[in-house]
C-alpha cells in the first residue's frame, strides 16, 4: 500500500459517512416547511432506521395525533427524500428537553409564583398527567398550598402558619402584630 492511498481511502471513507448521514439532514432541512411551523416546535426527528424515520414528540397528544396524520406527511417527504421512507413513529421517549431551554426557563420561574397551578403550562409534561377538570385543578392546589403552610411555624397568638422571619422580628404574625400596634 502506498502512503499516498491513505488519504484517498479517507476520503471515500468520509464521502461514504456523508451518504450515510444524508437522508437525516436533508429531512431535518425539510422538516419545518413539510409539517408546519407549530408541529416542528414539537418534534424533533432523530434517526432514519431500515426507512422507518423515528421522530420525538414533546408529549404524548403530539405522537397520537401525528401518527393518524403519518400517511399524508410520508407523501409530503417521499416527494423530496432521495430515498423513500415506509413509515414514520412518533414517541416522546427521546424528547430533549435540552433543546426548549428558554422555554423550561419561563416554566421554573412560574412554579416559583405562589400562584402556580400545577403542571399546567409546562410543556414537556405528559397530557396523563394534567388535572381532569377544574374541580381536580384546585384539589391539587389546595394541596400544594397546605403542604407548603405545614411547613411553616405558627403564630403564638392565633395559630396561623407564619413565615419565620415575621416571627424573628415581632414573636407573631405579621396579623397579631398589626393588631398590636
Ligand atoms: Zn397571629
Amino acid at each position: 500500500m502506498s502512503f499516498e492511498s491513505i488519504p484517498k481511502i479517507l476520503e471515500q471513507l468520509q464521502i461514504e459517512t456523508l451518504y450515510q448521514q444524508q437522508p437525516l439532514q436533508r429531512l431535518l432541512d425539510c422538516w419545518e416547511e413539510v409539517v408546519g411551523k407549530v408541529i416542528a416546535t414539537h418534534t424533533q426527528p432523530i434517526s432514519i432506521e431500515r426507512e422507518v424515520l423515528w421522530v420525538a414528540t414533546s408529549g404524548a397528544a403530539w405522537a397520537q395525533n401525528l401518527t393518524f396524520e403519518r400517511q399524508k406527511l410520508l407523501k409530503k417527504l417521499n416527494q423530496i427524500l432521495p430515498t423513500p421512507l415506509v413509515d414514520i413513529r412518533f414517541s416522546t421517549a427521546r424528547w430533549q428537553r435540552t433543546k426548549k431551554k428558554p422555554l423550561r426557563q419561563q416554566n421554573i420561574s412560574s412554579a416559583e409564583h405562589p400562584s402556580y397551578l400545577g403542571n399546567i403550562v409546562d410543556r414537556n409534561q405528559n397530557i396523563h398527567s394534567l388535572p381532569k377538570n377544574p374541580h381536580t385543578a384546585f384539589a391539587d392546589w389546595s394541596q400544594t398550598i397546605k403542604r407548603r403552610s405545614q411547613s411553616l411555624p405558627l403564630c403564638p397568638n392565633c395559630e396561623s402558619p407564619t413565615p419565620g422571619g415575621e416571627l424573628e422580628r415581632w414573636g407573631v404574625c405579621s396579623i397579631c402584630a398589626a393588631r398590636s400596634f
